[in-house]
Order: structure tokens, then sequence, then C-alpha cells
């Protein structure tokens, strides 16, 4: 099921993700509605946070970008990412790698907003699957990229908090503006 995207201004956005301890009925089913929900608003990724639930809990899929390349090594072998994909993250952490490079985000809940972020090149990546199973992985490029945006949201932490000063205050009153909208819905 489809659900409502969460747009900034409503608090559950600042909210740290409780960690999943089990997968009940409850986790998979929300699971499956994050996935179908990314997939309708065509973005690569989705945090639980962003459907109203501070878990940590995320999906990601890149399949569908073509211009953005990302690299995946698991289990110490490099893979096809596409394979991989999506990805259903439980209670992920990331250690950061590689340099700094700057690019393009937008947010699925800040809509027609899109900045400059410096992030790390690559990530290595420890999570938990739906099947409990603990997995750890290394992802460059744009994966790299949509998992520390995931778990930043996981984390209560937004994109617009890695802007540059100058950036934010560009979008200064679109960004009002649409916290305005949020809190009057
Ligand atoms: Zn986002």
């Amino acid at each position: 099921m489809k659900r409502p995207i969460v747009k900034y201004g409503h608090s559950v956005l600042r909210a740290k993700g409780k960690p999943v301890r089990a997968v009940d009925e409850h986790v998979r089913a929300l699971a499956a509605d994050m996935l179908e929900t990314m997939r309708a608003a065509n973005g690569v990724g989705l945090a639980a946070q962003q459907v109203g639930e501070a878990l940590q809990l995320t999906v990601l899929d890149i399949s569908e970008v073509e211009d953005r390349p990302s690299t995946l090594r698991w289990d110490g072998k490099e893979i096809d990412p596409l394979s991989a994909m999506p990805l259903i993250l439980l209670n992920p952490e990331l250690v950061l790698e590689g340099e700094t490079v700057s690019g393009t985000e937008g947010c699925l809940s800040f809509p027609e907003i899109n900045a400059e972020i410096d992030r790390a090149e690559s990530v290595l990546v420890k999570a938990e699957t739906l099947e409990g199973e603990k997995i750890e992985f290394e992802a460059s490029g744009l994966l790299a990229r949509a998992l520390q945006h995931e778990v930043d949201h996981l984390n209560g932490i937004l994109f617009i908090d890695r802007m540059s000063s100058v950036s934010k205050a560009s979008l200064a009153s679109r960004l009002k503006r649409l916290q305005k909208e949020t809190q009057r819905a």
C-alpha cells in the first residue's frame, strides 16, 4: 500500500529512529509499503520517518538511474549493484570512506528542492535484513550517497543540515513556505 510521504515541517523527520528489535508483521508491511511508496515517487531511497515511523528501517533502489554510476562490493567481491536491488536495511551503520565529493541531491520530503551536498565517496555498511541476516557491504558512487542520505534520515538529520550556508540561504523562503504548508495540513 502506498503511503503519503511526510514533508519538511513534520516533527517525525527530526526523530531518531528506534532500533528494529524483531521483524514482525508490522515491520514487513511497513517495508513493503515503503518500497511501493518510493517507486511511485521515483525516488532512490526512503526512510521510515518519511512515512511517519521513527524506526531504523530504510529502502533503496538505484536501478532506474542510468547517468550516475555506483559500485558494490559484497562479501569481498565486486558485484553488479543492480543485482542487489532493492535494498531493505534494518539498523544500518555506516563507516565513511574515501574522499569527500560534491553531488546533487533531492529528497522526497522536500518536493522540487535540490542542492549540492558533500558526501563521502564510499561507505562501509553494516545492517540487518528482513530475514534477520547480518550483512556487510561496501558501496560507492550514487549508492554511497543515497545510503548516507537515508541513514541521516534514520537519525533525524536532513539534507538541508548538510547544505552550504549559501545554498540554504538561497532556499530559505521556499523552506519556510514548505514548513508552513506542512504544519497547516
Ligand atoms: Zn530524503
